[in-house]
């Protein structure tokens, strides 16, 4: 067990599972550090709980309000860098990267240079810089362990045969709630259907995304940098009951899968114990009381977001930015009431479409390509 953790995130959905699950693990684990982008009243009531060394808090403007919250041997820091110098100052064994969206990636950085494990929930750092992070990752000797369900699924399965044997990997999605929608209902899509998850309980954007099916564009994105894969051999295969998270086929056509209850607490807590195996809080799988489980193959048509993972995954370099930046920024709008649920993708990839390619980026490259696709989001969105 990696025993001194910091929650970067640690008040969404991802960061109060985590919580729970250094819970149940015991005295063993201690919670060093503890990072929120604004909410700051459950951030203190964690703190007071937890006692870290250090709390962060992005939004600068509750930080007078959380400094009198806190007990006097909590240190403080707030602002933008606010998370990066949380990972800087704070001596610790593993990182559990929580931050929902790009605002995760600096404070993930940092955390890969010091060589830290990091326990990875931000997929859209790893979409947006995979080709940054994964070779810093290799210089530093950081271990980056998936805490997305499939990709656990796919590491925990991929043990069973070496790296050169794999033939597939396959994603599997939910579908989401419009699963069996056709595309004209789906453009009339109220922000209540779409925040309707029919198996998994998680924040908005997520859940949006999984509406769209972007989430699972955005992990066949994660999984190509995460694995090191050819973007043709990660697929993506419906299944609605959401128990088998990834399959992996191997050279001679064995396919091992990884089951359990759609639960985040299980990849979490694997990520941290990881080589170890622990008991965990979350609920056992009964497959006899569940009787079936049903797979279909997905439809790029109603579901257009899986088509751009490709091409961005086949083209790397900025993409990846490009892609994310542009979704998050229209899924903002259409939470806005701005744009229709369908418009999600159609002005990702518009934005997609317009981008000047850069295969080998720097940091500052995507942080800028990254604002150039959200300013074209807004354009776009009124033109
Ligand atoms: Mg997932």
């Amino acid at each position: 067990m990696k025993n001194r953790v910091i929650i970067l995130g640690s008040t969404g959905s991802i960061g109060r599972a985590g919580l729970e699950v250094l819970g149940g693990l015991g005295p063993e684990a201690r919670v060093v550090g503890l990072a929120a982008q604004s909410s700051w009243r459950v951030l203190a009531e964690q703190a007071r709980y937890w006692r870290p060394e250090a709390v962060a808090i992005s939004d600068a403007e509750h930080a007078g309000d959380l400094r009198e919250a806190l007990s006097a041997e909590t240190s403080l820091t707030s602002g933008e860098t606010a998370m990066v110098e949380l990972v800087d100052s704070v001596p610790c064994d593993c990182v559990l990267a929580a931050v929902v969206g790009a605002a995760g990636l600096q404070a993930v950085l940092r955390a890969v240079e010091l060589g830290r494990r990091v326990a990875i929930a931000n997929k859209e750092a790893l979409v947006m810089a995979g080709s940054v992070l994964m070779p810093l990752a290799r210089k530093t000797g950081a271990q980056i362990i998936p805490v997305d369900s499939e990709h656990s699924g796919v590491f925990q399965a991929m043990h069973s045969g070496a790296e050169g044997e794999i033939r597939t990997v396959y994603l599997t999605a939910s579908g989401g709630p419009f699963r069996t929608w056709n595309t004209e209902q789906m453009a009339n899509a109220t922000l209540e259907q779409a925040l309707n998850h029919p198996t998994w309980d998680m924040g908005p954007k997520i859940t949006i995304d999984s509406a769209t099916m972007m989430n699972k564009a955005l992990e066949i994105i994660e999984a190509r940098w995460l694995f090191d894969l050819d973007p043709d051999r990660i697929k993506v295969l419906v299944h609605p009951e959401s128990i088998v998270h990834a399959l992996v086929e191997f050279a001679d056509g064995s396919v091992v899968a990884q089951m359990g209850t759609p639960d985040m607490r299980t990849p979490i807590q694997y990520a941290l114990t990881y080589p170890k195996r622990m008991n965990c809080c979350s609920p056992r799988l009964d497959l006899g009381k569940l009787g079936q489980l049903n797979f279909e193959p997905p439809d790029e048509l109603r579901f257009p977001a899986l088509r751009l993972a490709h091409q961005v995954a086949r083209e790397g370099g900025v993409a990846g930015a490009v892609l994310n930046a542009a979704n998050e920024s229209a899924v903002k709008l259409f939470r806005e009431g701005e744009i229709r649920f369908t418009e999600i993708v159609e002005l990702t990839a518009q934005v997609l479409g317009r981008h000047e390619t850069n295969n080998r980026p720097t940091l500052n490259d995507l942080l800028d390509v990254d604002q150039w696709a959200r300013n074209e989001v807004t354009k776009c969105s009124t033109c």
